[in-house]
């Protein structure tokens, strides 16, 4: 486990994955750790199995990367829709994360995981944010 990240409650949901150190921008944070799951189905089971807290992340419909099994603190890097981090698969059928931004130590590790199901609910506190109320425009008053 990569001694540049840490395991804490989040603001966002349970408990986030923290930097301990700085990453600049486009800078590797580290491999999704977990089993490699093949085929449809077990991955399907995995993921209603694992509901609402997936740790599950598909590359494709027959492979998948399970962070509840041989997981790191890479399990716990909770979406925003404002992320400061993002995912990429990379040779050996990997998953890595990236920096969007420079990151410093202190800040959670968030991405976009792009999925409109999960989490049911955000709270990443985004002024973009999915789950965000929209605010009703107050009609026009008319002249008289
Ligand atoms: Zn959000």
């Amino acid at each position: 486990m990569s001694a540049k990240l840490e395991v804490r409650d989040s603001r966002i949901y349970g408990r986030g994955c923290y930097a301990l150190a700085r990453f600049p921008a486009r800078k590797k944070i580290a491999l999704y750790a977990g089993e490699t799951v093949c085929g449809e189905r077990r991955i399907e089971r995995r993921l209603r199995d694992q509901e609402p807290d997936i740790k599950v992340i598909r590359l494709d419909d027959d492979l998948a990367i399970d962070g509840a099994v041989g997981g790191d603190a890479t399990a716990y890097i909770n979406h925003s829709c404002a992320p400061n981090a993002f995912m990429r698969i990379v040779p050996g059928d990997k998953v890595a994360f990236f920096a969007l931004r420079d990151i410093e130590p202190g800040e959670e590790i968030t991405v976009n995981y792009r999925d409109p199901d999960h989490p049911p609910v955000c709270r990443c506190g985004a002024a973009n944010c999915r789950s965000r109320p929209r605010r009703r425009k107050p009609s026009p008053i008319k002249r008289a």
